[in-house]
């Protein structure tokens, strides 16, 4: 999973503020491969956020990257509509590289509770034959990966708050 900072859509009920502002480490994307990579990209590689689109150069150059390498599976979840893609030839681009986007603003009222498309108004977009929609309804709404250091991530559609105690050094949530 690879999340990107900074998201300027403002969802109601978005469960991932910290990741709103624009701010913190710059990586450059050869990094950001090289990390992916070295972590074994398996079936695929999934960039969420924050909202990825909002760095639409970065993010193309990253699946084209993965493209040009061991060509994992690739899923953008995006708050960004399919229509505003589309007819946004910057934004288009970015996720030309992709198998699947998963598009739409999150609607709180429409909240779903596994797949990754968080509230039933977000679209299921293949660009690829790689994948359907339906490899991916049995997602459960979150995760909790503990690694043998202790750290802890969690990560799903929404945030697992007191629900575990850790004293791992990163847990995060995700859309
Ligand atoms: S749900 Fe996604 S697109 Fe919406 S405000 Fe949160 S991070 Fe941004």
């Amino acid at each position: 999973m690879v999340w990107t900072q900074g998201c300027s859509l403002g969802c109601a009920g978005c469960f991932n503020p910290e990741t709103h502002a624009p701010a913190g480490p710059v990586r450059t994307v050869p990094d950001v491969v090289a990390e992916v990579l070295a972590a074994g990209a398996g079936d695929g590689v999934t960039v969420s956020g924050g909202e990825p689109l909002e760095q639409p150069e970065a993010l193309a150059a990253f699946c084209a990257a993965l493209r040009q390498g061991p060509d994992p599976g690739i899923v953008v979840l995006t708050g960004f509509a399919r229509a505003e893609i589309e007819r946004d030839p910057v934004l288009a681009a970015a996720v030309a590289d992709a198998d699947m986007v998963v598009a739409g603003r999150y609607n709180a009222r429409l909240h779903l509770g596994a797949g990754l498309r968080g509230s039933s108004n977000k679209e299921y977009w293949p660009i690829t034959a790689r994948y359907s929609a339906e490899d991916f309804g049995t997602v459960p709404e979150g995760e909790i990966l503990i690694a043998a250091d202790g750290t802890a991530t969690i990560t799903g559609m929404r945030p697992m708050t007191g629900m575990l105690r850790t004293t791992g050094k990163d847990a995060r949530g995700a859309r």
